[in-house]
């Protein structure tokens, strides 16, 4: 399976950001990933037409729904319509700020395949559980119940993202990234078959073009999430280039 290494914009980015977007697809030249970037869904219509298939755009969140009476949500239909091919579904912030369950980021999941969306779903546990030693135990429950059993590596990418790394600087040792991911990639072939073994497992919190090839390399980690240096393409081009071919 190809490595993907994604940019989430968060609630960052206007139509002058839009330069971004241009300046990484002038200096993408094959790269050795795939490469997506999550704009604020404001922008996906305008960034497909600057885009232009050169790289993947997908959504910060969906709402499970196809339509209806839900003010101010978006359906996986209509981030669809307006140029994604994927979905970032339970994002910490999500799960935190607006306070999704496991079973809303399983449902928004088989409304993102349902729209013929790439769901990117993420698992990861806060600082006090990591301390307590729960950590293999929260990610395992978050997998059970945010991936819906129809899950495949062709509709599904899972995002390992340990809250107290997002946006602080810090990231686990490499050494504990890499049995997480170990982890995770056991539960998904117990619970999924053949279907998890194949499944792209991102690591995601604090990467930067320091540390990105270190990160990339190791076992299980296939490819990156990226929240703050995804927001200028000379940094997320530096993340992308430290993928091995
Ligand atoms: C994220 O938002 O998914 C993320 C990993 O953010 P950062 O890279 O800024 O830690």
């Amino acid at each position: 399976m190809r490595a993907l290494v994604a940019g989430n914009w968060k609630m960052n980015g206007t139509p002058a950001s839009l330069g971004e977007l241009e300046a990484l697809k002038q200096a993408l030249a094959a790269p050795a990933c795939d490469v997506l970037v999550c704009p604020p869904a404001t922008l996906i219509a305008q960034a497909a037409w600057h885009v232009k298939g050169a790289f993947a755009l997908g959504g910060q969140d969906c709402h499970a729904e196809p339509k209806g009476a839900f003010t101010g949500d978006l359906s996986a239909e209509m981030l669809r319509d307006a140029g994604a091919s994927f979905v970032i579904l339970g994002h910490s912030e999500r799960r935190q700020y607006h306070g999704e369950s496991n079973a809303h980021v399983a449902a928004k999941a088989r409304a993102a395949w349902r729209a013929g969306l790439k769901a990117i779903i993420c698992i990861g546990e806060s600082e006090a559980q990591r301390n307590a030693g729960e950590a293999p135990h929260i990610c395992q429950g978050q997998l059970n119940e945010s991936v819906p059993p129809e899950a495949t590596s062709a509709n599904s990418v899972i995002a390992y993202e340990p809250v107290w790394a997002i946006g602080t600087g810090r990231t686990p040792t490499s050494d504990d990234i890499a049995a997480m991911h170990s982890h995770i990639r056991a539960c998904l072939v117990s619970r999924l078959g053949a279907a998890g073994e194949g499944m792209l497992i991102l690591y995601g919190g604090s990467v930067n073009p320091g540390n990105a090839a270190e990160i990339l390399g190791l076992p299980e980690v296939g490819g990156a999430l990226v929240g703050g240096a995804s927001l200028k393409a000379a940094d997320f081009l530096k993340i992308i280039a430290a993928v091995k071919a």
